[in-house]
This record gives structure tokens, C-alpha cells and sequence, in this order.
């Protein structure tokens, strides 16, 4: 499951000639918040993890921040608006959580393409942890600027996580912090686990080859950004990319942090 602080490997580079280290998954968590900036940013990152733990029982909930109004370069008509998109993407995410076996998602409407970590993201986070009380969050990895040397990550990917894990710690667990949100009678949480995707050294792996099939289902729902392209030859390569490390043959690859409390 995790190799500890002294095992930094090389990012990214699967360790050729070394055997897989046997992992052990750490179980579903009995409730789950999935926080990302857009529609579909969730089905490609963590989408078979989720499948799986909703059908092991877990609760989960999807926050998407903003309703992806900015589309897509290649598959938006010239004539598609901010105003028009915004319903039909919101649509796709909901399907898209249906399939996963999500039980509640919720919309931020933050602007898409404009997201900044601000204050007041970091409290509509802090309040729906409250609300929802998850015992582990799923978000992005801040401090990732490129990926290999043909993505920009980009920058609402960097601010949602950003916003999320400020929200996990200190805020969501820490009274005096936002006290408006104890004057709405939301007491203070604390999130037992974060699961990093897209980290640079990624230490737990969730086995999605039993959910793999659901997961390409959920991003199919989101038919305004995928055009005429088939995502499953990606997906299933980048599972057995993020896989390797751990001996799998389709893996959700995680930076998983427990955290200890005060
Ligand atoms: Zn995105």
C-alpha cells in the first residue's frame, strides 16, 4: 500500500526489472467526498476507485466546482455559449454519477477557465465537509505544475485542489475557523484521508479492474467534450501505466494521506 518517506522512485518512470511490490488497497472508506473543478475531471482521474467503494457500501459525494462552461477547443460549436453549456454539462455530470453509483452531487458554479483558491472557495468546501462529514477526500495534487512534456496542468485543477485540501485542514476541522459556518450549526469535521491523484509519487493503488468497464461508461456520459473520440484505449493504457508499481494490471494511482488530528 505505501512505501514510506525513504522510497521516492523516479516520477512517472516504472521501475523496470524490479518486481512488483505486493500491495495491500486500503479498504473502502464508509463515507467519501470527491471534490474536482469540472465536469469530467472526476471520471478521469478517480471514477473506477469511486465505482468500486459505491459498491463495497460506501456513501459518495461529488462536488464539481464549476458547471466546465469553458467546453472544449475541439468538440464545442463556434455558436455554443457559456449560458447554454453550463445545463448540458451539469446534465452529463449527473448521469456520469449515476453510473458510478454516486449518491448526491453537488455544483459550485464557480467560473470555469477563471478559478482562483480563494477564501471563499475554501469555505463552500469547508461547508459541504461539514454537512456531508466524509471520512476521506479525493482531490487533485496542487503542486503539480506539467505533466511529462505535453500537459499544463491546468490552472482550475491546481486551484480546486488547492482549495480542497485547505478545506480538509485546517478548516473543516478547526471551530474558530470560518465561525459563520458554526452559526449555520456546521460543527467541525475531521477528514480522516485524502487520496492525491496525479501525484508525482503516488504510494497507494486502488485495484479498478473490476470497475474499469463502469468507469469508461461514466466518462462516455459526457458526450459535449468526448466528440467522436473513444477514450478507451487511453484509459485503459493509463490504468496499466499507474498500475505497474503496484503489479496491476488496471490501477487508480493515489498519494494517500491518514491524518492524525491534533
Ligand atoms: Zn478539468
Amino acid at each position: 500500500m505505501t512505501d514510506g518517506p525513504t522510497d521516492s522512485g523516479t516520477p512517472g518512470v516504472p521501475e523496470h526489472g524490479k518486481k512488483a511490490r505486493k500491495v495491500v488497497e486500503p479498504p473502502a472508506p464508509a463515507r467519501a467526498m470527491s471534490i474536482h473543478a469540472h465536469p469530467d475531471d472526476q471520471e478521469f482521474t478517480v471514477g473506477g476507485t469511486l465505482a468500486k467503494w459505491a459498491r463495497a457500501g460506501s456513501t459518495i459525494v461529488t462536488v464539481c466546482i464549476t458547471r466546465g462552461t469553458g467546453g472544449s477547443n475541439k468538440f464545442t460549436p463556434r455558436d455554443m455559449t457559456r449560458e447554454a453549456l453550463g445545463p448540458i454539462r451539469e446534465a452529463e455530470q449527473r448521469s456520469a454519477c449515476r453510473v458510478l453509483g454516486v449518491a448526491e452531487t453537488w455544483f459550485l458554479d464557480y467560473p470555469d477557465g477563471m478559478l482562483e483558491a480563494t477564501i471563499a472557495l475554501r469555505r463552500d468546501l469547508t461547508r459541504l465537509i461539514r454537512r456531508f462529514r466524509p471520512d476521506a477526500v479525493l482531490c487533485g495534487d496542487p503542486t503539480v505544475r506539467y505533466y511529462g512534456s505535453s500537459y499544463l496542468n491546468h490552472p482550475d485543477h491546481r486551484a480546486a485542489a488547492d482549495a480542497a485540501l485547505d478545506a480538509v485542514f485546517p478548516s473543516a476541522g478547526t471551530r474558530l475557523i470560518f465561525p459563520e459556518l458554526l452559526a449555520e450549526g456546521l460543527e467541525p469535521h475531521e477528514v480522516r484521508e485524502v487520496y492525491i491523484h496525479g501525484a508525482e509519487r503516488s504510494d497507494t493503488y486502488v485495484d479498478i479492474g473490476s470497475t474499469m468497464d463502469m468507469k469508461l461508461a461514466a466518462l462516455r456520459e459526457h458526450r459535449s467534450q468526448m466528440g467522436e473520440w473513444d477514450p478507451k484505449d487511453f484509459l485503459v493504457e493509463w490504468a496499466k501505466e499507474q498500475g505497474v508499481r503496484a503489479g496491476l494490471e488496471a490501477a487508480e494511482a493515489y498519494r494517500r494521506m491518514v491524518l492524525e488530528g491534533p
